[in-house]
């Protein structure tokens, strides 16, 4: 019997395959029996995990400073001596060996008998090193059941069913070819839905429950334009959305006769056209569909998916490879904007609970409080830059100050490679990203210091109408057309405007063909967005007249309040449907 299940379709596009479950969490531990002949392999696969156990917690012993407490030290190294200790490691190997158990169950088997000698102990504090038991067991269990590359070599085609995926996880599968995500948590503006925008792979998030009522191998249809998902779809479902899916590619193909037309209006008004991109490899396509330039280079994606974090050498080699690949045409480099909705390992290792990680230390915060971390970003962005054009541009920037800091900063690296006679581009453009409110509504100051601006309107709509853009439940208050948003927009595209600085968007708002005609009306002359939405945006500016928009524009934007400018708003919208 077929199903149909309703989410928030974050990416467009029909995707027909079968479900891979991802599961996260502690996982369940079920009882598995292997085979005589894969008992060493079991063995070697266990070895593996503990292992792997002992390289992550040396290296948070590594990184944690000199001056750290010295219980919480030796709470690290006493994990570390329990992952050599006979009871916890050599028990689950005979156990493999002599019952056949898979080894998540024999070292499970394990940790209950110990957990249950430590139980009967009379001591109170004996007793709770149970607990050390736990965590240790907990390390080697993640590792046995980590999801890596290889385990995703298989995903070619499968509709990828998750409670959410990291930024560090759709790293991993952006290349295997995986045909839709579905997700029970994540907005429109998650590293999730971006990613699959990106990829030009359908998503649909917010479909509650999706783990539990769709199971792994089952036939699904995932309709990114509507949201929805059908489990076991009838024919007569299924050929309605491969004639759908026909269309689509039609339309993509249609577009594609675009790559060698310019980025004009009706009337004659040119826009500069910028691709997001994440990884170095991302920018093959960027020359290729002839986009002016990267007008957002996400550098946090070098941090995921390892233990340590990269050194200036694998820094420079990224930024190198993405000038050189991109021949001639600037790239605007986002310094390291880690924290809150994209988290790593391997840094910021602190114990301590963050309530609010999305308002804590994140981005240039973490980067002027860590000049360790960031200053190897900085020379091999400048030393990348005697390779080709580069901009610099900050993230979350909320106050002067941290522009004064990172001048101050990027100058002292200046001196130092001029120093060492390393060649770089003195004149390098910084600029700054505007996604708080407060810095929106100081964006004539910060036009006065900064050379270029861009708007992050992911976060600057998540802060001004305090909407985690991760949450679903919050998701019906996204409204990119609410008047103080807009506000805040205009005000920035105006302080570049009489500054006589550049002033480009990043944010998805910038990519999306609803908001594209409003957006040229206000005056934004420069869009940056996933390469998927270039040619899309390319052929809406091709069949718009700027200079009506902006007539239409202009005073909707002095009575914002009002409903007439809501539906005429709209109406504005959906010219592009
Ligand atoms: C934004 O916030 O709009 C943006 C482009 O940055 P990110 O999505 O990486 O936070
Ligand atoms: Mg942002």
């Amino acid at each position: 019997m077929s199903v149909s299940c309703s989410g928030i379709g974050v990416s467009n596009g029909i995707a027909i395959g079968e479900a891979h479950l991802l599961q996260r969490g502690r996982p369940d531990i079920v009882p598995r029996f292997i085979e005589t002949d894969q008992i060493s392999d079991e063995v070697d696969r266990f070895r593996q995990a503990v292992a792997g156990a002992r390289r992550q917690l040396k290296a948070i012993r590594d990184k944690i400073a000199q001056n750290t407490r010295s219980d919480i030290v030796a709470f690290i190294d006493t994990h570390l001596l329990m992952l050599t200790d006979e009871a916890l490691v050599e028990a689950p190997i005979s156990t493999i060996r002599e019952k056949q158990y898979a080894a998540e169950w024999a070292l499970q088997v394990q940790r209950d008998a110990l957990v249950r000698v430590f139980d009967e102990m009379e001591d109170d504090y004996l007793r709770t090193r149970k607990d050390d038991v736990e965590h240790v067991v907990d390390q080697i269990q993640k590792n046995l059941t980590l999801v890596d590359e290889d385990d995703l070599h298989h995903l070619e085609g499968k509709i990828i069913v998750a409670q959410d995926l990291t930024p560090a996880d759709t790293i991993l599968m952006r290349h295997q070819g995986v045909a839709a995500f579905v997700t029970e948590y994540g907005g429109p503006m998650s590293h999730t839905a971006i990613l699959a925008r990106s990829l030009g792979i359908p998503a649909v998030v917010g479909v509650h429950e999706a783990t539990h009522n769709i199971q792994d191998t089952e036939n699904l249809i995932v309709d990114g334009h509507q949201g929805i998902v059908i489990i076991n779809a009838e024919d007569a479902t299924l050929s309605q959305y491969l004639e759908k899916k026909d269309a689509d590619l039609q339309h993509a193909e249609s577009l594609r006769r675009l790559i060698d037309q310019p980025a004009q209006t009706i009337d004659g008004h040119t826009v500069q056209l910028l691709a997001n991109i994440e990884l170095p490899e991302d920018i093959e396509t960027t020359p290729n569909l002839k986009a002016n330039g990267v007008g957002l280079y996400r550098t946090e994606f070098l941090y995921m998916n390892r233990n340590d974090v990269p050194n200036e050498e694998e820094h420079f080699r990224a930024y190198r490879q993405v000038v050189n690949g991109l021949g001639g045409i600037p790239v605007t480099i986002r310094t390291l904007d880690l924290g809150a909705d994209k988290q790593i390992d391997g840094c910021n290792d602190s114990d301590t609970p963050v309530c609010n990680p999305a308002l804590g230390l994140r981005a240039i915060r973490l980067c002027l409080k860590e000049p360790q971390l960031f200053l190897p970003q900085l020379r091999a962005i400048l030393r990348a830059s005697a390779y080709g054009p580069i901009r610099i541009m900050i993230p979350m920037l909320s106050t002067l100050h941290e522009v004064k800091e990172l001048r101050q900063m990027v100058e002292d690296v200046m001196y130092s490679l001029k120093r060492d006679g390393i060649a770089f581009d003195a004149d390098i453009p910084i600029g700054g990203m505007i996604e708080i409110p407060a810095a929106a509504l100081a964006a004539e100051s910060f036009a006065r210091e900064l050379d270029f601006l861009s708007i992050g309107t992911n976060d600057l709509i998540q802060y001004t109408l305090a909407i985690d853009r991760v949450d679903d439940e919050v998701n019906y208050l996204f409204d990119p057309l609410h008047p103080s948003v807009l506000r805040l927009i205009q005000m920035v595209i105006d302080a570049g405007r009489n500054n006589n600085i550049p002033v480009s968007m990043c944010g998805e708002m910038a990519g999306d063909p609803r908001y594209i005609p409003l957006l040229l009306g206000m005056g934004l002359q420069e869009f940056s967005m996933q390469p998927g939405a270039l040619l899309e945006a390319k052929h809406i500016f091709r069949n718009i007249n700027a200079g009506e928009l902006a007539e239409r524009v202009t005073p909707l934007m002095q009575q914002l309040d009002t409903p007439e400018t809501a539906e005429k708003l709209l109406q504005i919208s959906a010219l592009t449907s």
